[in-house]
């Protein structure tokens, strides 16, 4: 049967796994493998994509998606109702088995709460004073964090590094990068990477984590692990171990463990996996002293880890074990050359890793000879390659949680996450409450908080400007310097700063959302419509934040796991209407259209939305063939974020913004007040006329003619809506002396508004794109609105005169 066969709360256990390519070991690396047992949650209120709780997570999967994967249902057997949701969870094979007798066995009894351990990491015990080989002194400690997605990887950096950070990119790709060095420790350095789930060039952060790990050779690695599923976590921990470079693990989330009445028997699982393993919490604060000494230590003393090799040699007649210390032998001196770590090397090229393959330059008869091994393995095993691999890592995993977990039958969290998602991604309440949720966060920013501070910042600019004026003014300044300071840098740049409040108010509910674990979900039940576009669930959030604004809803597409995913979504964005073009609306269709007010307002924001869907159709058929980005993804329990991530992320988001407001912002503020000060002969005019400004404008009105636009004042306003899309309305008001309504016919009032609906995003969100996709990109973007918005305005003109 397949698993897109299931009918809610069905248990069933994995046959075979479909697919292909990245997107099968994508499957295989989220724990779906042959043998594993998982439980059909519920289905996304559209029908797709499902839920499943597998290996004591929920993962989601698109219906097409779980078509590929052959299962097979468990009837009764104890996995009825009254087990809980815990009942499919992290037992593979049939054979259950008694956390309490494991326990007693080991005799580890530690209070859950009691962080603080003796064993194996202590300092000094993974080397005797004879063969210890310190690195220098003065030697920079470099540490790469990695962790899955939601480990708590962000909270953790945070605690470690305090304000000693440092934002930037990871070159060629637009993954964020960030690094610091360690509270109190100086001479060390920290690197945040991006969250992933297992060391395979699937996705571009997976990339990024891995590159760095190979080639920029960290002293050590910090390994977070959420200790609520360490079936999954451990996955890459594995991974990490075959990198041979010294690791400590930090098991984060222990006081939500301590709390459920759980455990885990610390040093067993030291003692199994070969590396220092250290509770804390991120989030609490607690053990972080003690994974820094740990950190430390191994870093200094260099201590690899003392255990890589994994395949157990009684596993189904040893074919895997076998498969992978043969072909060790064969590619040693390749790797070698290679630089990269023998273990690793190994099971990627068995799993069949083209980057890996090609960075060994094997000759065609080794490949041959490894092709034969491989081949004989999978015959013995019975599985196929990668999934032979995955399952000797997770049938490992499962002996270490056999030995040292002992789970709670069913956390608080966990309950609490499935009473607030049976209400939040519920067939009927799902959608609903997404509207609420999002129009509070809109009615919040745009009306009551995000205003306020508006007001508090245009009031403060405003009293600047006017200290400024009578300053300048005061000590005689030249003309022309005083008007580019007053009326072009600080309008303009003020104009810009006055976004600043909506941003950081935006992105502090944004924020709120994500670490709550709440856009995920969002992802989960608007994959299916976005999908029709050819994009995934999560690009619905920066597409809603863009009728806010244009700015922060470009700047929120980084979350977005795939790149494609996100060019096509920054793409549309500036299609939602945005806020700054209200007052437009509201003046035309003041003086225009008052009998029809309300059809006409919605009918812009619906004008806006029907074209981007279209162009997004388009784009789909052209620029961005293929299909969205597979959606396997986890759905991470809620939680409450932590105040001082929130915190952090707005301070990096303000800085963001304030950096490209005093660069390209600026510069274009000035370029348009020189052109709107100065006549051909570069004298000050006063008369906006003559200036060259309207010169342009003047070239460009035969272009807007056919549109009703043909007017050179109206083309300079469309011009100054460039710099902030209000002031469209301030500039036709002047230029037409009060009085446009008297000038234009209700045809061309009605291009104007679809015009300026559809035509560039202003230079603020220009930069934002900028920042993200690149000059040309942003150009591109540019041109392409204006054309769009031409030609329907075009029509807009044609249609209206028709009456
Ligand atoms: P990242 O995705 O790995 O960067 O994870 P974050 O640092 O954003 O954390 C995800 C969520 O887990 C946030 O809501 C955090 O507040 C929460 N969190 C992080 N560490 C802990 C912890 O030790 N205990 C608890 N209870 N929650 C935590
Ligand atoms: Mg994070």
């Amino acid at each position: 049967m397949k698993l897109s066969e299931m009918k809610i709360g069905d248990h069933a256990v994995i046959k075979t796994v479909g697919g292909e390519g990245a997107l099968r070991q994508h499957f295989l690396d989220m724990g779906v493998i042959p043998g594993a047992k998982l439980r059909l949650v519920k289905l996304a209120p559209l029908g797709d994509p499902m839920e499943f709780r597998i290996h004591g997570y929920e993962l989601t999967l698109r219906v097409d998606d779980a078509a590929k994967i052959e299962a097979e249902i468990l009837e009764g057997k104890g996995h009825g109702h009254h087990r809980g949701p815990e009942s499919a969870d992290h037992e593979r094979d049939d054979n259950h088995h008694d956390h309490h007798d494991h326990h007693d066995h080991h005799g580890h009894d530690d209070p859950p709460e009691k962080l603080e351990h003796p064993g194996l990491g202590e300092g000094g015990r993974f080397h005797s004073k004879a063969d210890e080989n310190p690195l220098p002194e003065g030697t920079v400690l470099s540490f790469a964090l990695v962790g899955n997605q939601n480990s708590g990887k962000t909270t953790l950096f945070n605690q470690l590094t305090g304000s000693n950070q440092h934002v930037g990119n990871f070159p060629g790709v637009t993954v964020d990068r960030k690094d610091g060095a360690i509270k109190g420790h100086p001479e060390t350095v920290v690197v945040d990477l991006p969250g992933i789930y297992s060391m395979s060039p699937y996705t571009s952060e997976e990339i990024v984590s891995r590159n760095y790990v190979i080639d920029e050779k960290p002293k050590a690695i910090i390994d977070i692990v959420d200790a609520t599923n360490v079936e999954r976590n451990l996955y890459l921990s594995m991974q990490l171990l075959e990198m041979g470079v010294p690791m400590v693990i930090a098991l984060n989330m222990m006081d939500e463990i301590a709390n459920n009445g759980g455990s885990i028997d610390i040093n067993g699982m030291e003692a199994m996996l070969g590396v220092p393993v250290i509770p804390i919490s991120a989030a609490k604060n607690q053990g972080i002293e003690e994974l820094v000494d740990h950190a430390l230590h191994i870093a200094r003393y260099q201590e690899k880890p003392l255990r890589q090799d994994f395949c157990d040699e009684n596993d189904h007649g040893g074919a895997v074990h076998r498969a992978l210390h043969g072909i060790s032998h064969l590619i040693a001196d390749h790797a070698e050359k290679a630089g990269l770590p023998l273990r690793f090397a190994v099971t990627k090229l068995i799993e069949g890793d083209p980057l890996i393959e090609k960075a060994l330059d094997l000759d065609q008869n080794e490949k041959e000879m490894i092709e034969h091994v491989i081949i004989q393995m999978e015959n013995e095993r019975g599985l196929d390659r990668s999934a032979a691999i995955a399952d000797m890592r997770f049938s490992f995993i499962d002996k270490v949680c056999r030995a040292t977990v002992r789970k709670p039958h069913e956390s608080k969290e966990q309950i609490r996450s499935s009473r607030i998602d049976s209400v939040l991604t519920g067939k009927y309440t799902a959608i609903p409450c997404f509207i609420l949720i999002m129009g509070l966060v809109f009615w919040l920013t745009f009306s009551v908080i995000g205003a306020w501070l508006q007001g508090l910042m245009e009031g403060a600019v405003e009293w600047l400007t006017v200290a400024a004026d009578a300053g300048l003014t005061a000590i005689n300044v030249n003309e022309v310097l005083h008007k580019l300071i007053i009326d072009g840098i600080f309008a303009g740049v003020g104009t810009v700063l006055s976004f600043l409040p909506i941003i950081v108010t935006l992105f502090f509910f944004l924020s709120m959302l994500e670490d709550s674990g709440y856009i995920a979900r969002v992802a989960f039940f608007m994959d299916k419509l976005l999908r029709k576009l050819g994009l995934s669930g999560r690009s619905i959030v920066p597409m809603l934040i863009g009728f806010g604004c244009t700015v922060p809803a470009v700047m929120a597409t980084r979350t977005l796991p795939s790149e494609r995913d996100r060019k096509m979504t920054i793409l549309l964005t500036p299609f939602m209407s945005c806020t700054a073009k209200l007052p437009i609306y509201a003046f035309f269709v003041d003086a225009f259209f008052e009998d029809k007010k309300a059809i006409i307002m919605v009918g812009l924001y619906l004008l806006g939305i029907l074209i981007g869907i279209l162009a997004a159709l388009l784009m789909k058929k052209t620029l961005f063939k293929g299909d969205a980005a597979p959606f396997v993804m986890e759905l991470p329990s809620y939680r409450l974020p932590g105040a001082k991530n929130v915190a952090r992320l707005l301070w990096e988001k303000s800085k963001d913004f304030l950096q490209r407001a005093f660069s390209v912002i600026l510069i274009a503020t000035i370029v348009v007040w020189f052109l709107q000060s100065f006549d051909l002969k570069f004298n000050l005019t006063e008369d906006s006329g003559s200036s060259i400004l309207a010169l342009v404008a003047g070239w460009l009105a035969p272009i807007m003619k056919p549109a009703g636009l043909g007017d050179w004042r109206i083309c300079t306003s469309l011009i100054s809506g460039f710099m902030a899309k209000e002031s469209v309305v301030s500039t036709l008001e002047i230029l037409f002396g009060g009085d446009v309504s008297a000038v234009l016919t209700t045809a061309s009032a009605g291009a104007l508004l679809v015009f300026s609906l559809l035509y560039t995003p202003c230079v603020a969100a220009v930069a934002a794109i900028r920042r993200e996709l690149g000059r040309r990109w942003s150009l591109a973007v540019v041109l392409w609105q204006c054309f769009v918005a031409w030609v329907a305005a075009l029509i807009a003109y044609n249609l209206i005169s028709l009456f």
